[in-house]
């Protein structure tokens, strides 16, 4: 069969450049990366062979395998699951097929400008860069694999510089395996032997050990005992107890963070995890994370959200997204059923009342959480708010049920402070005697909007003004409408008389002066007749001498962007 050589896509050969050359300095997190696909290829044959009983491929011992051979220097990872046609590997391993991976590629240099590097630690991996890992501890990989229900196999090859190989092979078992070619060893540096089955043993279980399936070492050649000896078992390294069913005091921090890495291909800690067990009628056990930092796709269209949906402890679907509304598209997890058909489809989802039952109690579980994160951990708050507020927000306009919810767990830049944000309560505490509304003003950036000239009367007579530079703030503001009776005005929108507010102005004196101007304002309106609706004295100035603003219904500047952007 002839062997093909391809070379990797631009963006592919940077990132192994970088993989290479790594920024990251726990190389361990190679072999995760490894029995991580594994696992999903295990996964994946289970799930085509529930759905197709006459796909040819045996599903009676699903495992992975370990082995090293310490003379050849050789590390091999292998799975019996769903493997990969000659196309997908070509397709999978040759090409980085996420379009951020320029703007990650980018972000990844920055950040491996660092003296640490810690930023690029957490920006590998949430690009489905994992495979890509093996070339930090090895020189050249080997990947066999051949697809569930095919006859012949595929060899991929590659050094990790330009190119790669492709060869279409008679033989080959069911599923994967990859095998490295380890880099020299480092004399001065035992730890990084990963020829040591101890090592090994070390890795597996400090990360992979919730891995449904077992990860199997393969017993090392022992010499010179053919006669007689037994062949030793091969050993099973990790427990494969599913975290979410075990009790909060038997699972330690780290092991709930790996399950989060494992399920979120993210390289960093979440910033909480939470636990839910729902028994009665409909039994279901929930372990959802919040991540430290919003990944960088999160407002394009076609993010994948959702969390990991098993029954009974048996992997269904990855992405499921009726357990959660769009706005906690952010959210990481696993949602285990009891009593949902091992066959059930998104379909069937989108309609059972027991899953619509489930998403309004994870909801409320998560805004509950985020809730006691404030009052316990103002700090982690202040982070997850800084990372998520924005997408949050989203749930004001959408989610009517948890609005009170969401607006209890908002904060917002404030005139008040440079760095402290205020909830829309502590706004209200603070409010001005005689002030009846809540002011807002919404734009792009909070120095635009500070120095705008709808802000000198407010800035003049004290009144705190929610500096709001979301494109959703604006959509939210007008449909919440009020908070405790209170009414959310923008300080650009309609009239706003401060007067009525602070130091009482005789009502007479306006008109009075409505009449002295009378023949200016009729004047100017003519001839700004194209531009503007109305021309009228103000109390908002108290240095310009103008300002535009629009009526209390228009589409404010911003809004009109967005639809705008939106094609409307
Ligand atoms: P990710 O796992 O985040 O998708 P990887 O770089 O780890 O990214 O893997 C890329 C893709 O290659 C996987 O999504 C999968 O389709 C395929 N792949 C990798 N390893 C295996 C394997 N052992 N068996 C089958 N497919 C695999
Ligand atoms: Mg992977």
């Amino acid at each position: 069969m002839a062997t093909e050589t391809f070379e990797f896509q631009v963006e592919a050969r940077q990132l192994l450049q970088l993989m290479i050359h790594s920024v990251y300095s726990n190389k361990d997190v190679f072999l995760r990366e490894l029995v991580s696909n594994a696992s999903d290829a295990l996964d994946k044959l289970r799930l085509e062979k529930l759905r197709d009983d006459s796909l040819d491929a045996d599903v009676s011992d699903l495992h992975v395998e370990i082995e090293v051979d310490k003379d050849a220097r050789t590390l091999t990872v292998r799975d019996n699951g769903i493997g990969m046609s000659y196309d997908e590997v070509g397709r999978l391993i040759g090409t980085i097929a996420n379009s951020g991976t320029a703007k990650f590629l980018q972000e990844l240099k920055e950040a491996g400008d660092d003296k640490d590097g810690a930023g690029a630690e957490g920006l590998i991996g949430q690009f489905g860069v994992g495979f890509y890992s093996a070339f930090m501890v090895a020189d050249e990989v080997t990947l066999l694999t051949r697809r569930a229900g095919e006859s012949r196999g595929t060899r991929w090859s590659s050094r990790g510089e330009g190119t790669y190989t492709l060869e279409t092979v008679d033989e080959a078992p069911q599923g994967t395996s990859v095998t490295l070619h380890l880099k020299p060893a480092d004399p001065d540096n035992q730890l990084h032997d990963y020829t040591s089955t101890w090592k090994i043993r070390e890795i597996v279980k400090r990360y992979s050990d919730f891995i449904t399936w077992p990860v199997r070492l393969v017993p090392e050649k022992t010499d010179g005992n053919a006669d007689g000896d037994e062949t030793p078992e091969p050993e099973t390294l990790n427990s494969q107890k599913a975290l979410w069913a075990r009790s909060r005091d038997e699972v330690s921090d780290d092991e709930y963070h790996e399950l989060y890495k494992h399920i979120s291909h993210d390289w960093r800690d979440p910033l909480e995890t939470i636990r839910l067990q729902a028994e009665g009628t409909f039994e279901y056990q929930a372990l959802l994370f919040l991540p430290s930092h919003a990944p960088h796709d999160l407002f394009t269209q076609g993010f994948k959200r959702g969390v990991q949906l098993y029954v009974k402890r048996v992997f269904i679907m990855d992405d499921c997204e009726e357990l959660l509304p769009p706005y906690l598209r952010f959210v990481k997890g696993v949602v285990d059923a009891a009593d949902l058909s091992l066959n059930v489809s998104r379909e069937i989802l989108q309609q059972d009342r027991h899953i619509q039952a489930m998403r309004r109690r994870l909801t409320k579980k998560v805004l509950s959480t985020v809730k006691d994160m404030m009052a316990k951990d103002p700090e982690r708050y202040a982070t997850f708010w800084r990372e998520f507020g924005a997408v949050l927000k989203e749930g004001l306009v959408t989610d009517s049920e948890n609005r009170d919810a969401l607006l209890a767990v908002a904060s917002f830049a404030t005139t008040r402070s440079e760095d402290e944000p205020t909830t829309l309560q502590q706004y209200v505490e603070r409010m001005k005697d005689g002030q009846e509304d809540i002011y807002y003003i919404t734009g792009d950036s909070r120095q635009s909007i500070e120095n705008s000239p709808h802000m000198e009367a407010f800035r003049a007579k004290g009144i705190e003004v929610l500096l709001l530079t979301d494109p959703v703030d604006e959509v939210w503001a007008d449909t919440v409408g009020e908070y405790e009776g209170k009414r959310l005005r923008s300080v650009a929108k309609g009239e706003i008389d401060l007067d009525a507010e602070g130091d009482e102005k005789d009502g007479g004196e306006r008109e009075k002066q409505n009449e002295e101007y009378a023949g200016l304002l009729g004047w100017m309106k003519e001839q700004l007749a194209e531009d503007v609706k109305e021309v009228r004295l103000s109390s908002r100035l108290t240095v310009s001498p103008a300002c535009v603003v629009s009526d209390a219904h228009d589409l404010t500047p911003a809004l009109e962007n967005m639809y705008r952007a939106m094609g409307q």
